[in-house]
């Protein structure tokens, strides 16, 4: 059996391994078994990025969430009937703690009883073979697989498969997710399970979906990497409409939601990794009218903090843009501060649909020059140190106007940033003690440069000593002017 807990433990980003840890701390505390689930087993096991932590426990979710909640973490929403709460973790990782359930149809298609359960029973009454598999982060069972479904092995042969005969009569939203994960995951749909689908939708099993079951999915899409591979399956299906039909009617905005998917793997290069849910939501619905919006996201179940977010979006998103590109914004460092504070989402917006060439080019210049000029703050730091000045108040002001300096296209090579770090100082080179004539050797290095590669840390200095081990006359300025005149 491959050792889960390697795989998870390698695949997690820093925050999402400190909250998991938590979540088991405080499950242990409580004494409920608790465990990985839904959609973050199953990327797991696909190679897909994990996006969110799902976890399921056998006991009460909110005295988890009320004690995460006092660590920084914010509950996002939380059901008290479904025992379910969305949490944003601390460090922006998001995720869900759900009580293990079972949901017991008495006939199918009626409104389920719901039953809390054991991790077995909760898995079974899930959708989809692949989304039923769990991953036990229990003291005496960490990294065991539990797979009742056999999920594994519908993954390996690139399947949906549902779990019963009635899978679609008892939720019709279900015609709705399978083939957002067929789309999103480029499964077909196994056999049985494509049978049981074609005879709902001949039975008109879609137009029985609520319209908070469509919300929800609506919900879902806005967050997946390829909305418009999963839209063009439910027209083609004519499963929009039970969507809304209105957005049936007039189409998603297609080209709007290939901008931003593209601008987002542009981003994804440069390091940004935007969630992008209100952006495309405003992409997916772009051929609807402001209004339309506000309505069609009302009447789906958003709530109202939710539609307001998403209506406000575009507004807020271009005022940011016209400060961008105001006067106030003309010094590079200034746009760099503001940009390191504007929300990845309103800078992925304003790259993929923005007419403000002014604050387009200074988003690019961010991604491509300054955010990588950043990397070298600690260098700058260190030539610092190697030249004499103590750490304090002034010493970070210093590497900072430096910084500002070199997103104008000063300081760029290490001669250069020391004369600016000297001047900025005030700490002027050691005079060097004459030596007799014609002793001096021809192309002995300046003291500048030893520094440098001193900073570099190639060269060994006596500790608490700045000065080269033996004074020598001083060097030649170097060749390049500290300023270029601009072209
Ligand atoms: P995503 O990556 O989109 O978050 P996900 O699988 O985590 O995918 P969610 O909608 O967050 O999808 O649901 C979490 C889990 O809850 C699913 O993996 C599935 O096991 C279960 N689930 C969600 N909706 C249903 C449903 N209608 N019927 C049965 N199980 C469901
Ligand atoms: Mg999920």
């Amino acid at each position: 059996m491959p050792d889960y807990m390697f795989l998870l433990e390698s695949r997690l980003l820093p925050e999402q391994r400190a909250a998991l840890l938590r979540v088991q701390e405080l499950s242990a505390a409580l004494g409920y078994n608790v465990y990985l689930t839904g959609g973050t087993v199953r990327d797991l096991i696909t190679g897909a990025s994990l996006r969110d932590l799902d976890f399921t426990v056998e006991g009460n979710p909110s005295k988890i969430a009320r004690e995460l909640e006092k660590g920084g973490a914010k509950v996002l929403h939380e059901d008290e009937k479904f025992r379910h709460v969305e949490i944003l973790f601390a460090g922006d990782c998001e995720g869900s703690i759900a009580a293990a359930r079972d949901d017991h149809y008495i006939r199918p298609g009626t409104k389920p009883e719901l039953r809390w359960s054991t991790i077995m029973e909760d898995l079974r009454r899930r959708d989809f073979s692949l989304n039923a598999i769990a991953i036990s982060l229990n003291p005496a069972s960490r990294g065991l697989l539990l797979d009742p479904t056999n999920g594994l092995s519908d993954v390996e042969r690139a399947e949906v498969r549902a779990l019963t005969i009635h899978s679609f009569t008892n939720q019709p939203v279900r015609l709705l997710r399978v083939l957002r994960f067929a789309a999103r995951m480029g499964f077909k749909l196994e056999q049985r399970t494509q049978e049981w689908f074609d005879l709902a939708i001949e039975r008109d099993l879609q137009h029985t979906i609520t319209e908070e079951d469509a919300g929800a999915e609506l919900h879902s899409l806005a967050r997946e990497e390829n909305p418009a591979a999963i839209l063009k399956l439910w027209e083609e299906h004519d499963l929009l409409e039970t969507v809304h039909a209105l957005l049936a009617k007039k189409h998603p905005d297609y080209d709007a939601i290939n901008r931003l998917s593209k601008v987002r793997d542009d981003l994804f290069m440069s390091g940004l990794r935007p969630r992008l849910a209100t952006p495309m939501m405003l992409a997916i619905l772009g051929r609807l009218k402001d209004n339309e919006v506000k309505s069609v996201l009302h009447k789906l179940g958003f709530r109202a903090a939710e539609v307001e977010t998403i209506t406000e979006f575009d507004e807020e998103t271009t005022a940011a843009a016209k400060e961008l590109s105001g006067k106030k914004m003309a010094a590079p460092i200034d746009a760099y501060r503001f940009l390191e504070k504007l929300p990845a989402d309103q800078i992925a917006y304003l790259l993929a649909f923005s007419s403000n060439s002014g604050a387009v080019s200074k988003i690019r210049a961010y991604l491509n020059k300054w955010r990588p000029l950043r990397q070298g703050i600690p260098a700058i730091s260190n030539e610092l140190a190697a030249i004499g000045m103590p750490a304090g108040p002034k010493f970070d002001a210093i590497v900072q106007q430096v910084f500002a300096m070199q997103l104008t296209g000063r300081g760029k090579t290490p001669e250069e940033r020391e004369k600016i770090l000297r001047k900025l100082s005030g700490i002027k080179e050691q005079p060097k003690p004459k030596e007799p004539k014609g002793k001096e050797k021809k192309g002995s290095k300046p003291a500048a440069t030893k520094a440098s590669l001193a900073a570099a840390g190639k060269v060994a200095l006596p500790a608490k000593s700045v000065a080269p081990a033996k004074p020598h006359k001083k060097a030649p300025p170097p060749k390049a002017p500290a300023k270029k005149k601009k072209k």
